[in-house]
């Protein structure tokens, strides 16, 4: 397939930004990379892709996020209002994911996928919990992966909440796909080792973890003070230490949030190469407040930027980056455009490229996989690679995405899905989520 007539937005190293310029794409990887009459000329029998002017740039890429949340949408939780992180897990997520059956995690699964599609993004890190379905949950959510099309790293999230029977099925879960995926190195699936968070884990359950599995874990860290409470009182070390002391650090695991570590935490993060992923909108909506992402970055910690189950469209995630460390320090020198380009771009294309290492992802290059976006925008001042983190910031839209590609792939053409029917997935999502309500009402 040859892309014609596209503004490409590379994302290289030094990003570059060429004008009216053309992409081969080859099976699920980029073969070439030039000026549209010159490639025109190389590939005259290839089927056409005219890009129209458009921006064409690598597919968005998600860090950190949860399908199974997709039913919690406009879902009333009765009494008070939840006062606190702590309230908000015990009365919303603990009890959602306890009602989710396997059909209710396709569905949501589905539904995040098609958000992804239709606002551009084509690599998700999925954290998954289902206390009352496990076995076998990891290939319900790839099959959905699979019939959208996109990337995705899986993992399900061991916890002793729901007692070690659970626990135990969370740890097999997570080896058995862990293997399937290794089995099948090729496809756009791969799988980590998922843990809920230090307060839900005893040492028992680290420690076995650990016996089962060396090569990286997806946990929350830190998210709100209560953890580091925890940690104190169950093991007297802080909770980036008590990870550490389990083996769950390193350059293969990442830990979603970090907002509540002290300075020999952040540290020790760094001097591991642990992945840090930064959710700022959910860190708003839950109160917890703003993690330390400058701090972080100085010592050499990767942080990427993930969504935590709120709307695949990353450029919102973006933009609550930029404003929301401004707010939190009440200085507009923060969080600095290039820094959220760094964070979202860089950072999360190698996070990725640690599971999918058989191609560079989020880069327009040769050899990289063909993970391509269409952005129909019009800038009304200068553009340039420069001040393009600024333009996306301000100018982009996630609607102004018209085209997705993934592995090589074309996934919608013009706002129009080619795969998924978006009417039924929403419609029996409906249904199957006014269920769930009604089961967790009268549970
Ligand atoms: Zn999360």
């Amino acid at each position: 397939m040859l892309i014609t007539n596209a503004n490409l937005i590379t994302w290289g190293a030094a990003n570059q930004i060429l004008e009216n310029h053309a992409l081969y794409v080859e099976g699920d990887r980029i073969a070439a990379l030039g000026p549209s009459s010159e490639l025109q000329a190389k590939h005259s029998q290839a089927e056409v892709l005219d890009a129209r002017g458009q921006f064409v740039m690598p597919g968005n890429i998600c860090a950190h996020t949860h399908f199974y949340g997709a039913f919690a949408r406009g879902m009333a939780i009765p009494g008070a209002a939840p006062k606190d992180f702590p309230e908000i897990l015990d009365r919303l997520w603990w009890r959602l994911d306890k009602a989710l059956r396997l059909e209710d995690i396709r569905s949501s699964a589905l539904v995040c996928l098609i958000d992804a599609i239709k606002h551009g993004t084509t690599t998700l890190i999925d954290h998954h919990a289902s206390p009352n379905a496990i076995d076998g949950s990891l290939d319900v959510v790839a099959e959905a992966v699979k019939q959208a099309g996109l990337r995705a790293c899986l993992c399900y999230e061991v916890t002793d909440r729901d007692g070690e029977e659970k626990a135990q099925a969370g740890i097999k879960e997570n080896i058995r796909f862990i293997k399937s995926a290794i089995r099948n190195p090729q496809s756009a699936i791969a799988g980590t080792f998922g843990l809920h968070a230090s307060l839900t884990l005893s040492d028992k359950t680290l420690e076995a973890c650990r016996n089962e599995w060396g090569g990286g874990f997806h946990i929350h860290a830190a998210e709100h003070e209560s953890d580091q409470y925890d940690s104190l009182q169950k093991s007297g070390t802080r909770v980036i230490d008590r990870l550490h002391k389990f083996g769950i650090l390193g350059e293969r695991s990442i830990v979603a949030h970090a907002v509540h570590i002290d300075h020999r935490e952040a540290a020790l993060l760094a001097e591991t190469g642990t992945q840090v992923t930064h959710q700022p909108r959910s860190n708003m909506n839950n109160a917890v407040g703003a993690a330390d992402v400058e701090g972080l970055l100085r010592l050499g910690v990767k942080v990427g930027l993930g969504n935590d189950g709120f709307s695949n469209a990353m450029w919102d995630e973006w933009k609550a980056t930029y404003l929301s460390h401004k707010a939190a320090h009440r200085d507009p020198r923060r969080m600095n455009g290039a820094t959220v380009a760094e964070i979202a771009v860089t950072n999360n294309a190698a996070l990725a490229n640690v599971f999918f290492p058989q191609a560079p992802i989020g880069v327009l290059a040769p050899g990289a996989f063909a993970d391509i976006i269409f952005v129909n925008y019009h800038p009304t001042t200068p553009l340039s690679a420069d001040n393009l983190p600024w333009h996306i910031l301000f100018g982009f839209e996630n609607s102004m995405v018209t085209t997705t590609i993934c592995a090589g792939k074309v996934l919608m053409k013009d706002r129009r899905l080619l795969v998924l029917d978006e009417a039924e997935i929403t419609a029996r999502s409906r249904e199957l989520a006014a269920n769930l309500w009604k089961r967790i009402a009268d549970s």
